[in-house]
């Protein structure tokens, strides 16, 4: 049956909704409507009563501490972006000599930046994945 009309909907009709707790699209049942549209529905899997969603909500980017040092390096990241070209990077050997704030760039931990220079045969360096501390002049 094709009909061409806006779907009306009413308590008590089925729906397809994001149910909070299967984390799936599943047959809801609508539970209440505000201003002709669906509010609240009734999972018809687990039965349990939630707002009615019409879509998978995006996923939320990852929290804790990892986050802050993430930030940390996209901002330092972003500050650099600008007026930095990226693929003239060092290339990180322990044979090196590094000063702080140079970008490096590491085979496994990709670009870094120099945060502190520890000691002249040690060196603090930012990642991705978080500071790392690294060593050079060997
Ligand atoms: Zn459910």
């Amino acid at each position: 049956m094709i009909q061409d009309v806006k779907e009306k909907y009413a308590v008590g009709g089925d729906i397809v909704s994001w149910c909070t707790k299967c984390k799936l699209m599943l047959d809801h049942t609508i539970v209440a409507l505000v201003d002709d549209l669906p509010k609240k529905a009734k999972c018809k899997t687990c039965n349990g009563n939630h707002n009615y969603r019409d879509q998978e909500p995006k996923a939320k980017p990852p929290g804790g501490t990892r986050k802050t040092k993430k930030t940390d390096f996209e901002t330092h990241m972003s500050r650099l972006e600008e007026d930095y070209d990226f693929s003239k990077a060092k290339k990180y050997s322990m044979k090196g000599n590094f000063k702080k704030e140079q970008i490096i760039e590491h085979s496994d931990f990709g670009i870094g930046f120099i945060l502190n220079v520890v000691e002249s045969k040690k060196v603090e360096i930012l990642f991705k994945d978080g500071p790392k501390l690294l060593v050079q002049n060997r």
